[in-house]
């Protein structure tokens, strides 16, 4: 089951403009952190001009209903191969946690043909989703997780939003607040460009 976006939405990455192509989820989650598994994950594919991808996975753990995922989990379809369309305008910035930082390491698609072309962020944070809604995305998807792989002397760069210090240029810039400062990724963000007229 994966949801196709529409509206333009882009992250910026080291200075490089990636657009959101689809979400998806997996239940339990693909990432495991220090060990642990969570209930739910989602991974939020997005790709830039030359091709390549960067995920962000987003843990959920349960607790209270998520109003997001509502738009969704109380109509979703009943197969997972069936197409959703949602009549709900929705954001999936709406997604990411407010505070806490991630974690980035190059890796793969967790699907054949399992690429070596993505750029993992996963959020520190999780999320929280009720157990009812979590049972509806269950039932619907079953256990579609892959293993955890072996990392082979890979890196895995810890960033620690407590570090962000933003800044007007550079790659601390108001294109990465939102990494840190999640409404900064908001639909009604200032400033804007005045649209009337002036009097004096
Ligand atoms: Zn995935």
């Amino acid at each position: 089951m994966q949801f196709n976006y529409e509206a333009s939405s882009t992250m910026d990455l080291n200075g490089v403009d990636y657009n959101l192509l689809q979400f998806h989820f997996h239940t339990g989650s693909e990432h495991t952190i220090n060990g642990t598994q969570y209930p739910m994950e989602v991974h939020l594919v997005h790709q830039n001009d030359a091709g390549e991808l960067a995920v962000v996975g987003i843990m959920f753990e349960e607790g209270n209903e998520n109003a997001f995922l509502k738009n969704f989990s109380d109509n979703l379809p009943a197969a997972k191969d069936d197409n959703y369309s949602s009549t709900t305008k929705v954001n999936a910035g709406d997604l990411i946690p407010s505070t806490g930082g991630y974690f980035t390491y190059s890796g793969s698609l967790t699907t054949p043909p399992c690429s070596e072309i993505v750029t993992w962020i996963v959020m520190k944070n999780p999320i929280q989703i009720s157990a009812s809604q979590i049972e509806n995305f269950h039932t619907i998807m079953h256990d579609n997780f892959r293993p955890t792989q072996p990392l082979n002397g890979r890196v895995i760069d810890d960033y620690d939003c407590s570090d962000f210090h933003w800044e007007y240029e550079g790659e601390d810039g108001p294109e990465a607040w939102a990494t840190c400062f999640g409404d900064c990724g908001g639909d009604s963000q200032s400033p804007i460009d005045i649209k009337g007229s002036v009097v004096d």
